[in-house]
């Protein structure tokens, strides 16, 4: 059932979308030669490569629970420009033997210049679309899955979709739709082609369980019905990709309560991360962010009334 609530967190997120990149930094990015962003880490026996899609602008005005001048001084005390701040749009690829997967896969067209920049990244570790054998969608949002598609055409032509069956369900219910409003019919049409495309290699997972050796779906439902992290285990390491527990780290480590417009249940989002945040501190475990500063991986520890994040060493080469 769709709340009034669900749907002004769609309306929120469609006003507060950051579709065009600033002038001035368009120029300083023709500027500067782009040198690929793309770092590998090992996890027991497999590779986990954080690509960068490029970031985006999300400012205060996307938030509920802060205000502009709370996000300020979060920022200011983290020594970031507040009117500067970008989030990361991260997707991860994941080698195991000779199996290549995708964790999401960006933008593609879908948002504008200052994103997209997924396929250059992994053209840079040597990989070509062709040898992705399954995208592991943590959810259908276009920063997500936009870059599975190039209009009616799967970028990934033998790749196979994992996504919870939540997300069909809620993307593809032609009432929620239409109650959402024309002002969020792109999310819903991305989410439909994607599934379109992709449509004689779909495989819907529900609940917790193996999607592949050694990767665990596990359920984050709040941002979406369905969003999804993948748990991957191998020898003695771990590691949870937990996409969209976080957007803008530097406020929502320190008040974890703190919500975006994109969140279809914020209520039950808040609920969600503030569980976790408390599992992956007690289980020490290392977790990789969608839309955590690149290459977004590291651990959390409590700071204060909230959290803070160590990003993970630098994995220079045996
Ligand atoms: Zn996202």
């Amino acid at each position: 059932m769709i709340t009034r609530r669900h749907l002004m967190g769609t309306a929120a997120a469609a006003t507060a979308l950051p579709f065009l990149p600033r002038a001035a930094r368009a120029a300083a990015h023709s500027a500067a030669p782009v040198l690929p962003a793309a770092q590998r880490f090992t996890i027991g026996d497999m590779a986990v490569t954080a690509l960068s899609d490029g970031a985006l602008r999300i400012g205060p005005e996307a938030l509920q629970g802060i205000d502009a001048e709370g996000y300020a001084r979060a920022m200011t005390d983290q020594f970031i420009e507040p009117d500067d701040f970008r989030a990361a749009v991260n997707a991860f690829l994941i080698e195991a033997g000779d199996t290549k997967m995708l964790v999401d896969a960006g933008t593609g067209g879908a948002m504008g210049p200052d994103l997209g920049r997924l396929m250059g990244n992994l053209e840079a570790t040597g990989t070509a679309p062709e040898d992705i054998t399954m995208i592991l969608a943590s959810h259908l949002h276009p920063d997500h899955v936009g870059g599975a598609v190039d209009g009616g055409s799967a970028i990934f032509p033998n790749a196979e979709l994992a996504f919870h069956e939540a997300e069909r369900a809620f993307w593809t219910d032609d009432a929620i739709m239409q109650q959402a409003g024309e002002s969020n019919a792109m999310f819903f049409n991305l989410a439909r082609s994607v599934l379109d495309v992709y449509g004689d290699r779909l495989r819907p997972f529900s609940g917790e369980g193996e999607v592949a050796p050694g990767i665990t779906a596990m359920p984050l439902p709040g941002h979406t019905p369905g969003h999804t992290g993948f748990a991957i285990n191998s020898g003695d390491d771990s590691l949870l990709i937990w996409a969209d527990i976080l957007h803008v780290a530097p406020v929502q480590l320190r008040h974890p309560e703190v919500t975006i417009g994109f969140d279809v249940d914020p209520d039950q989002a808040a609920a969600t991360r503030a569980d976790i945040l408390d599992r992956v501190v007690a289980d020490r475990m290392m977790i990789a962010g969608s839309h955590i500063n690149f290459p977004g991986l590291g651990h959390i520890m409590q700071a204060g009334e909230g959290y803070a994040m160590i990003d993970a060493r630098y994995p220079y080469p045996a």
